[in-house]
């Protein structure tokens, strides 16, 4: 097998520098956790609330590299992403018992993705008629819980 010599790849695994502009590697070096809602941060993820949820509760889990797409991402950060899913799908369980739950990816604009350039797998509970009447017709959303509510209720989750 040949082996490539990338000296430059390997500084950029060791030291990720935060793109310019993206909002979630702003968020990430600001260190402001409580005013992001930034509700924990693990070896190589952090799980943030969306600020412009779809259910109360939408948590979205992004690596702590700058990446687009899972190939970049790499098995350490993968792995852990889905671990802490899975703690994410536990802690809505118990604290919103949803009649269901929504976990996935986007990438791409194109494919609804908001922050295209770094990758963030997406978490909320789902109930039936939850995409209601003012969804459809309105383009809004009836939230029924205000950001910081729900950031105490699942911040306190993770301890
Ligand atoms: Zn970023």
């Amino acid at each position: 097998m040949d082996h490539l010599w990338s000296p430059w790849r390997y500084s950029f695994v060791q030291n990720p520098q935060p793109a310019v502009n993206c909002v979630f590697c702003q968020m990430l070096a600001e260190g402001r956790d409580p005013d992001n809602y930034i509700v924990h941060r693990a070896g190589h993820n952090f799980v943030i609330l969306n600020l412009y949820p779809y259910t109360s509760g939408h948590l979205m889990v992004v690596p702590n590299r700058h990446v687009a797409t899972l190939e970049d991402a790499g098995a350490d950060t993968l792995q852990e992403m889905i671990l802490l899913a899975a703690r994410a799908e536990q802690l809505l369980q118990r604290a919103y018992r949803p009649e269901g739950l929504n976990i996935g990816f986007n990438l791409g604009k194109c494919a609804g993705a908001g922050i295209a350039g770094h990758l963030h797998l997406h978490v909320l509970p789902r109930w039936s008629g939850d995409a209601n009447f003012m969804s459809v017709i309105g383009e809004t959303r009836v939230i029924p819980e205000d950001l910081s509510t729900t950031y105490s209720k699942l911040r306190d989750g993770w301890r």
